[in-house]
């Protein structure tokens, strides 16, 4: 059984085995393992039988990969059949270390049946004992013979290595489709798929894993032959796009390459033809996402003995390794850093600025690894990335929909552009003094407003946070559906700094920006989608009413609509770029009109000194995730799931500590699943699914927000403690939270690390509770119920101050923002008011109206409590009266609130 549903040994939850398929393997080998140990200790027939039952689970598993493979598996069982404890834990400990720890890809070793054996498995040639100095890979064939034949297959893949190809890879091999769709959910070391034509199109054993795949990306392979090729590798591409195809076919491939649909499978070979030139093809396909451009280039670069006459002392690093009092900084780099570093933008290095080389060759790339038509690096993380946006999209005067709660960059970008902000607002989240996401209630509240108040034409963009620092992900496709059903020509900014890592998780990606970019494209072509829309016209009627319009699931009109979407992504915070490397991806039908405001926006932002290293990284970053992102983000997915169970679940921890759940994140109108929590053993596939496809909000796993109020602790304090006391680094807190993040970089061991400090930290707690007497326990209990129960409420945007609307009859929310920006300049025009001064009070209840002269940041919760031009009301100075933080940007204690005078 490939997923046995809900039994004791069944560790995690089904909706956290499908965002972290391939975990389910290392589930398999721990409770062999531990049943191996079992049986070893006490010898008990009863431990036997329960092995043997795990051992038959593992190999249902076990087929979908190259390593052990069947040679090893067999050895296990004979152990098993001989009564040998002893070398059966032995082995089944040595295979499981070797695939946690990956050895199978670079030593030869890990193949052989015996420890001590050097006849390398399967008379494997020459070639592969340079495993070491290449990547390792597998490809999977999916055949019509015979399981008899596999093993002939199987030689003959490594009968054609050569000494010297640049990688190396073994077959996995399965006979039908939905074998093949499980492989490649389970198996992230898949670089390559070839298709025999004639694999039979059912057969393998129930998944309902692969279920909730095929409800979710509807994959059923149906029909003739040519269907059914075309529609697994259609169902391949949907859940990893990144994967060659090739098709070995016996019958007149001419014909079948005219297929417009065949396009996309890699290649077409008579079956009968060398399997050498499949050989090639595959390896040149994983070469060609091996390429990194502007990296290769640089390396050249920094090997050339090059004199230097530029402005840049530190290239080549002679005035570093021959100081007297610098050498120390060569020492730690190293020399390559220096070597690499250059203002050059000839000899392969191309320009950040007007790429037309390399650069652009590596952008090119990264566009179409992340799905998107057009892709911009930028040296100067995110933030530059969203001014960049705003400034070549928005022009003064108009309109964007923006979340309040966006990161600073959009605040700024607008005073930039001249654009005019009309903010909307998150669902407050008021027992963790935190925001969630903008309800789409609210988005289409707003451009209906504007509508009514003839101002729709104005409005340009919607920018929204996907997902925010907290882990709540929209539902792109839905939201910009929506919204395009009321202005069909609608920019879209998704600011998905953290989100990135996303694309690389077939369960997430739809939630992407690109992802539901691509799913759209695909359903606005079909005929359908004009049917759907004249049919809600029909039934909405002439003039619908604004609560039918807010209460429908509005669908846009497909000859109208105009796609054009941006996301801006911080690569450097969730895969291996340097500190500051980000990415803007475009998908916009229109983007040649704007295509020269958007270099002007570059020029404006972009650095002309750009850091080499940096976009030699974002290079580098794209080919990991393009060749290994599947299993490093489904890592990633099950530690933080793992996080999330065991310390909710630790009878100490979880006294003082815990992890919110999707139900404390996302209040139930959101969750229309109902799924309260990714660990809940109680799921049903049902509710998995429809929590993934259609909740309005979705929990982003890899974000845990720990609470800690009940341990006595604000945010700051805990982070504090974590940071000196156990070298545990985060970067967000609330009153009484912080927020953990898995990603591509943590491993089991980090799991082990936080929960053993998170105990100690608890049973500190116990004794100092028990050793001290009841006024400590008064105290204590003081403490959290002012951290957990006593908290102030979130203060909403209230509105830009008259002068700075031009409609000052309505209540219109826009307002000029750059205006008041400027305004502030003049000191003669401005004012401060201490924030505990009477006169705030006087001034409050009978004016004159206070507005704000900039922005005022707290950190946390890190939003705008005022934006300049903005009117302050009561609520926001008891929100600023009550804060106890200490950062406040645009705050300066001893003046008071900076005013713009009436
Ligand atoms: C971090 C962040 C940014 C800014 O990105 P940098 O790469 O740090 O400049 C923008 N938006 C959001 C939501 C962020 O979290």
């Amino acid at each position: 059984m490939i997923y046995p549903v809900s039994s004791k040994e069944t560790p995690h939850s089904l909706i956290s085995t499908a965002l972290a398929t391939p975990a389910l393997r290392a589930d398999r080998w721990l409770s062999v393992l531990s049943l191996a140990r079992a049986w070893a200790d006490s010898h008990k027939d009863t431990t036997k039988t329960a092995l043997v039952a795990a051992l038959t689970d593992l190999k249902a598993v076990e087929r979908f990969f190259a390593y052990p493979g069947t040679l090893l598996l067999e050895r296990l069982n004979s152990w098993l059949e001989d009564d040998d404890a002893k070398a059966f834990l032995r082995l089944a400990q040595r295979i499981s270390t070797t695939i946690i720890s990956k050895k199978y890809h670079r030593d030869v070793t890990a193949w052989n049946v015996e420890e001590l054996e050097d006849e390398p498995l399967n008379r494997l040639p020459q070639a592969i004992t340079h495993l070491k100095s290449r990547p390792y890979f597998e490809v999977l064939s999916v055949v019509p013979h015979s399981p008899a034949r596999w093993r002939l297959i199987q030689e003959e893949v490594a009968g054609v290595r050569r000494p010297e190809d640049d990688f190396v890879y073994q077959a996995v091999i399965v006979g039908n489709a939905p074998d093949a769709l499980t492989a490649i959910l389970l198996n992230p070391d898949i670089g390559a798929v070839v298709l025999y034509e004639g694999f039979a199109s059912e057969g393998g054993e129930a998944n309902p894993l692969l279920d909730v795949f095929r409800s979710l990306i509807d994959i059923s392979p149906t029909g003739d032959d040519e269907v059914q090729i075309i529609q697994l590798a259609q169902a391949i591409r949907k859940i990893r796009p990144e994967l060659d195809i090739y098709l070995l076919s016996d019958r007149n491939i001419e014909t079948l390459a005219g297929r417009p649909e065949i396009r996309i499978i890699n290649r077409i070979f008579y079956q009968m033809e060398e399997p050498l030139e499949l050989h090639l093809s595959i390896l040149e396909g994983i070469r060609k996402r091996y390429k990194t451009p502007f990296f290769d280039n640089l390396k050249r670069y920094a090997q050339r003995p090059i004199a230097t006459f530029h402005a840049l002392p530190i290239a080549r690093g002679k005035s570093v390794f021959t100081s007297n009092w610098i050498s120390d900084m060569g020492e730690f780099y190293g020399p390559n850093l220096f070597l690499a570093e250059s203002s050059a933008t000839t000899g392969g290095l191309d320009s950040l600025l007007e790429p037309t080389g390399t650069i652009k060759e590596a952008q090119d790339m990264a566009a179409r690894a992340f799905g998107a038509d057009h892709a911009f690096f930028v040296t100067n993380g995110t933030s530059t990335s969203n001014k960049m946006v705003l400034q070549a999209l928005l022009a003064p005067g108009d309109i964007v929909i923006l979340d309040r709660n966006c990161h600073k960059s959009h605040h700024y970008g607008c005073v930039l552009a001249g654009a005019q902000p009309y903010y909307v607002e998150a669902f407050p989240l008021i027992e963790y003094s935190m925001y969630g996401g903008v309800p789409l209630k609210t988005i289409k509240q707003a451009l209906l407003k504007l509508k009514a108040q003839g101002e729709l034409d104005r409005v340009k963009m919607v920018d929204l946070t996907n997902c925010t620092f907290d882990g709540h992900v929209y539902d792109t496709r839905r939201v910009m559906e929506e919204c395009l059903a009321i202005k069909p020509d609608l920019i879209f900014l998704w600011d998905e700094a953290w989100f990135g890592f996303a694309h690389w998780s077939p369960l997430l990606r739809q939630r992407t920006a690109m992802g539901a970019a691509a799913v759209m494209t695909e359903e606005l072509a079909k005929p359908e989608a004009i049917a759907a829309w004249e049919d809600q016209q029909k039934a909405l009627g002439e003039n619908p009413s604004e609560d039918t319009l807010l209460s429908t699931r509005l669908v846009p009109d497909p000859r109208a609509v105009r796609l054009r979407i941006y996301q801006t992504n911080s690569v450097h915070k969730s895969m291996s770029a340097l500190r500051q490397g980000s990415i803007v991806l475009v998908k916009d039908v229109d983007f040649e009109h704007v295509e020269s405001q958007f270099h002007e926006a570059v020029f404006t932002h972009a650095s002309t000194s750009p850091n080499q290293q940096i976009i030699a990284s974002l290079d580098v970053a794209r080919r990991q995730m393009q060749l290994e992102g599947y299993g490093l983000v489904a890592n990633a997915l099950q530690i933080s799931l793992e996080i999330r169970k065991q310390v909710n679940s630790h009878p100490i921890i979880s006294k003082y500590f815990k992890v919110l759940s999707n139900a404390e994140m996302i209040p139930e109108a959101f969750r229309q699943s109902g799924l309260d929590d990714y660990n809940d053993p109680d799921i049903s596939w049902g509710k998995a699914i429809q929590s993934i496809k259609d909740d309005e909000f979705l929990l982003d796993p890899t974000r845990m927000t720990l609470s800690c109020g009940h341990a006595g602790f604000d945010g700051t304090t805990f982070k504090n403690i974590l940071a000196e006391k156990f070298n545990i680094q985060l970067n967000k807190t609330s009153r009484n939270s912080i927020l953990l993040q898995s990603n591509i970089n943590n491993t089991r061991s980090d799991i082990a690390l936080l929960i053993r400090v998170l105990v100690d930290i608890a049973m500190d707690l116990e004794a100092k509770i028990l050793e001290n007497g009841e006024g400590y326990r008064k105290a204590f209990a003081h403490q959290v119920r002012e951290l957990v129960d006593d908290l102030p409420k979130l203060p909403n945007f209230s509105c830009f101050d008259d002068r700075y609307r031009e409609d000052t009859t309505g209540d219109t929310l826009h307002g000029d923002i750059r205006r008041a920006f400027y305004d502030a300049y003049n000191e003669a025009e401005c004012e401060y008011l201490p924030l505990d001064s009477q006169e705030l009070d006087t001034r409050l209840q009978s004016g004159p109206t206070l507005v704000s002269a900039n922005f005022v940041i707290p950190y946390p919760p890190g939003f705008p409590i005022m934006v300049p031009g903005q009117v302050i009301t009561q609520e926001i100075v008891d929100f600023m009266r009550k804060l106890d933080v200490k950062e406040i940007h645009g705050f300066n204690k001893a003046l008071g609130l900076k005013l713009l005078k009436r």
